[in-house]
């Protein structure tokens, strides 16, 4: 029953709990926590500010800045890192649309922090893809969606750039099913492209949205037509209206309606195409990604599979933000509601240092701005102040000991061995390596045969960003040098004595990472294949959770 049906005499014989209750589920289900994932220069940045203009969450356009400048330098990412560690608001963008509350997560564009991306993905329950028309599925697009797929995320697809010339509809919808083995279904369906792009018709509201480059559609805009043989398409599309028809036949024919349970299981996809730069065709995206897209859902954890509406607060830590600003060296954790719901000061389970934690001054992340916050709900993300002891794949609950599982770090393909200038630094530089490897900047391996500090990263950029923090935070300076290193598994084995031995007979190979696993480092995939035929009792993993 609705608040108001709770008649006097039914509300003082009903617990408050169960009010608050149903006030929680509620929350819940008014909850869409996303990501948008694409290779760069696809458009996420347009859709991004499209999105927050939509949700009110900015005023005007410019408001979100392209992160180009990331993909050119060092000194750039660095810049931008340091103006974002000012105003890392920008991570998390939180906006109201229709009466749902939208949680969208940043990713970062460079392909060389897409460790962060991975992991920022574990965090949402749904993504939306963005593809340029003209180029179809792109490399980074692939692997992105590889780690959707982990955890069956289902995905949104926007196609974008209509107002260019592109591949035609039909052939994208092949290379997606081809290259991302999933299957396409249009929602919406263009009307030629380029200079010949007419707008969009959506195939569920029998609706035509018409296009105007620069002019942003209202809601309520689309000419509703009956069917496709309503005279006013002809009107509205003059000789393309016949085009749109046999369009229509052929899609229609050749794929298979929207599934709802298909797409939530991430194996089909809903298309929509537009433009995002003109503002068109996102609304109709909008509108259907808030009444698609799943709520929170169940998340598995250690021992059990949590859901969203248990009473107990539970969370994750997937990505640390380190607040650049000098004048404070503090780092934000980035944390994942699960369950239950926050209250700001309550009190939580940190059960990796097994000490309980006040959640103080907990924010949370507005579009342009940050906020303390005094609740908050499952999809909800909030940023916990930290210094130093909270890492990635923390598990905070109010009592039970869970660990929640799927937050990777993937093997490092890039190599360096660090070289201190000050040997009188070293502590200050063993602190630093150790807190950078906890925030996922680096991997940090110690050889069991030496005392070198060898450096792992997915992107070679991942260096210079390392030693300029190094120097800017911990005051050391340090410089990296090449090793003749090319890849990484942590091992195990279920036979310790089998395990021993193994190290014992590769001991130059062998290293601890900051976490404590134990790692084969080795020169070449030759090599690696080698000790895999060698030593079958051995388990070689690219992947690892977090402890
Ligand atoms: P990101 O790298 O994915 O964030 O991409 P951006 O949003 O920065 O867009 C990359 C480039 O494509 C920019 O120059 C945009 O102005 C342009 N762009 C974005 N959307 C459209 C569109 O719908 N049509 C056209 N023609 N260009 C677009």
């Amino acid at each position: 029953p609705t608040d108001s049906e709770q008649s006097s005499q039914t509300f003082e014989s009903t617990p408050k709990k169960t009010r608050s209750d149903v006030r929680t589920l509620r929350e819940i289900g008014r909850r869409r926590t996303f990501a948008i994932i694409s290779h760069p220069d696809a458009g996420k940045t347009t859709l991004t500010e499209k999105l927050l203009l939509f949700g009110g969450a900015i005023k005007q356009a410019g408001a979100v800045k392209s992160r180009k400048t990331e993909r050119k330098a060092t000194s750039d990412f660095l810049s931008i890192e340091q103006e974002r560690g000012i105003s890392v608001s920008s991570s998390v963008m939180k906006f109201n649309y229709k009466g749902y509350e939208v949680n969208l997560l940043d990713t970062p564009g460079h392909k060389d922090f897409s460790e962060d991306t991975y992991r920022v993905l574990t965090a949402v329950d749904c993504a939306v893809m963005i593809i340029d028309s003209a180029k179809g599925v792109e490399p980074q697009t692939r692997k992105l969606m590889e780690v959707c797929r982990m955890r069956n995320t289902p995905i949104i697809t926007f196609i974008n750039k209509l107002d260019r010339e592109g591949m035609d509809p039909l052939s994208l919808f092949e290379d997606v099913e081809d290259k991302l083995q999933i299957e396409c279904t249009p929602i919406t369906w263009p009307i030629g492209m380029g200079k010949r792009f007419k707008g969009v018709y959506h195939l569920q509201k029998h609706s035509l949205g018409l296009f105007a480059p620069g002019y942003s559609p209202k809601d309520g805009d689309g000419i509703l037509i009956n069917d496709l043989d309503d005279p006013l398409l002809d009107k509205s599309l003059g000789k393309q209206a016949e085009e749109l028809r046999d369009d229509i036949e052929l899609i229609e024919g050749a794929s298979d309606p929207f599934n709802m349970e298909e797409y939530l299981k991430g194996s089909q996809t809903p298309v929509f195409f537009g433009s995002a730069i003109n503002n068109f065709g996102v609304r109709e995206m909008l509108d259907s990604f808030v009444e698609m897209a799943p709520p929170p859902g169940i998340r598995k954890a250690s021992t059990r599979d949590v859901a969203p509406d248990e009473p107990a607060f539970t969370g994750f830590t997937f990505k640390i933000q380190a607040n650049m600003d000098p004048a404070h060296r503090d780092r934000i954790a980035f944390f994942r509601i699960c369950s239950g719901k926050f209250t700001r000061g309550m009190k939580v389970r940190h059960h990796r240092i097994n000490k309980d934690v006040i959640l103080s001054n907990a924010t949370i992340f507005m579009a342009q701005e940050r906020s303390n916050i005094d609740e908050a709900y499952p999809g909800d993300i909030i940023g916990i102040h930290n210094h130093g002891t909270i890492k990635i794949g923390d598990t905070f609950t109010e009592k039970e000991p869970l660990k929640f599982l799927g937050i990777p770090s993937f093997a490092p393909e890039h190599f360096r061995r660090v070289l201190l200038k000050n040997p009188m630094k070293t502590k200050a530089l063993q602190k630093g390596l150790l807190q950078l490897a906890e925030e996922g900047t680096i991997q940090v391996f110690r050889p069991k045969i030496n005392n070198d500090y060898i450096l792992g990263a997915v992107g070679v950029l991942q260096f210079d960003v390392t030693m300029a923090r190094l120097a800017a935070e911990y005051n050391v300076d340090a410089a990296h040098e090449p090793v003749d290193l090319s890849v990484a598994r942590w091992i195990t084995c279920e036979n310790e004595a089998k395990l021993k031995e193994f190290i014992r007979k590769n001991e130059a190979s062998i290293a601890i990472d900051s976490e404590g696993w134990i790692t084969f480092l080795t020169t070449s995939e030759y090599q690696l294949g080698f000790a895999i035929e060698a030593w079958p009792d051995i388990k070689f993993h690219k992947t690892r959770e977090y402890n």
